[in-house]
């Protein structure tokens, strides 16, 4: 790579000297702050850390997170990778990720949907995915629609290769903005954000995976790859067995995308998927932990999507604790409860913690849905017998529970 300017190399280790000082103050992992010292130093940084690199950057409502872990696992087989492995996902953690690893020929950075046109601009990333839009908390249809429009505006402004799921239609419309577009059959879980089309409104007709507005010409691209069950077929039309050791059908479409992507570094699936099956849990996501006899599967879900995909992982034969909290990183309002369908949950011992657990109660009750109010957390997993227990938690919840039963990552 080609030397930073001085000032750009005093910005960027004056980040990190602010990094290691947040983590041996406690302050957490530091990449933030790091980071957000560094572009006061210097406000063109993130663009001359990743100039010159081979660049993906990964933005979704939901995986984008497991997604970047999954690519970067691959590209590793090529050379050094530098990422966001925990998440920080906004420039000043880009910084932080890119400085960190400055020899590093390869460059996979998670993106925050709000952020990705400006991190687009900003990096003339040669490679951006795009998995799924829907609402994340308070978002409504019309304001994810609002910012699929940004994504597609930002594409058409860049010669980037985008990876996306032909299967979601807001992400195809916002993808369609581009000139270069590898499309994936990801499929689509979550279908009631993308009713209508987001070119003209009018009604989306589906069967399958297959969709096509009535009114226009706009309908589902035709996929060059596509997940099929527990396998992902190649532009060639071969067939590649998964064997993920991450559970679950999203973690399939995360896996089919990273195939896709990695496929545009010149790594051929065949190698790919050595590095996509080392990955058994993403900072602490599926993660098991023990107390007192009782093994726990951690699931996170932040969004009526995501709660869907944990639904999927979740055993049915086992007991399952819900926790909801409603602090910053979750929204404080819980009305998002509402979207979700429970009804699969009867059958089972359920068990509801959390700050906002009597909110989640009321859902249960009016769904028909049989279920335990525990004071804590500590207490739901007391009233379980010794065994395997699942559990599905919103994201200041999963951290809490991360705290006190695991160990960081
Ligand atoms: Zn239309």
């Amino acid at each position: 790579m080609s030397q930073l300017p001085l000032r750009a190399q005093l910005a960027s280790a004056l980040g990190r000297t602010a990094a290691t000082l947040s983590r041996a103050t406690g302050r957490g992992d530091g990449s933030v702050i790091g980071g957000r010292v560094g572009l006061m130093l210097e406000p063109d940084l993130l663009r001359q850390l990743a100039a010159d690199r081979r660049l993906a950057l990964v933005s979704a409502t939901n995986g984008k997170t497991t997604t970047t872990r999954l690519i970067t696992s691959a590209l590793r087989q090529l050379g050094e990778v530098a990422t966001n492995a925990f998440g920080a996902n906004m420039p000043a953690g880009h910084v932080s990720a890119l400085s960190s690893a400055k020899e590093a020929p390869y460059a996979v950075l998670e993106v925050d949907e709000k952020y990705l046109p400006e991190v687009l601009d900003t990096t003339q990333a040669g490679v951006v995915c795009l998995m799924n839009l829907s609402r994340d908390q308070m978002d409504r249809a019309g304001e994810i629609w609002l910012l699929a429009q940004k994504w597609r505006r930002a594409l058409a402004a860049q010669s980037t290769l985008v990876i996306a799921n032909c299967d979601d239609p807001l992400v195809a419309w916002a993808a369609t903005g581009s000139a270069r577009v590898t499309w994936v059959s990801a499929g689509q879980r979550w279908r009631e954000d993308s009713w209508c089309c987001p070119e003209c409104g009018g009604p989306l007709d589906r069967k399958g995976v297959d969709w096509a507005c009535r009114e226009c010409a706009f309908r589902r691209p035709t996929p060059s790859w596509v997940l099929d069950g527990e396998d992902v077929i190649d532009p060639r039309g071969q067939r590649w067995r998964l064997d993920l050791q991450l559970p679950g059908q999203a973690n399939r479409a995360n896996a089919a995308i990273a195939l896709a992507t990695v496929a545009a570094f010149g790594l051929e699936p065949g190698h790919a998927l050595l590095g996509l099956r080392e990955v058994t849990s993403v900072a602490g996501r599926y993660t098991t932990v023990e107390r007192d006899g009782r093994s726990l599967r951690l699931l996170l879900a932040k969004n009526p999507a995501g709660w869907l995909e944990a639904f999927d992982v979740a055993d049915p034969s086992l007991p399952i604790i819900l926790s909801v909290n409603a602090q910053g990183p979750d929204g404080r309002d819980t009305s998002w409860l509402w979207d979700i369908d429970y009804r699969i949950l009867r059958g089972r011992p359920v068990l509801v913690t959390g700050e906002r657990s009597r909110d989640l109660a009321l859902r249960l009750y009016v769904a028909g849905v049989p279920f335990q109010l525990c004071e804590s957390f500590g207490q739901a997993v007391a009233v379980l017998p010794p065994g395997r227990i699942d559990v599905i938690a919103n994201y200041t919840a999963f951290q809490q529970i991360r705290t006190e039963f695991g160990r960081a990552e």
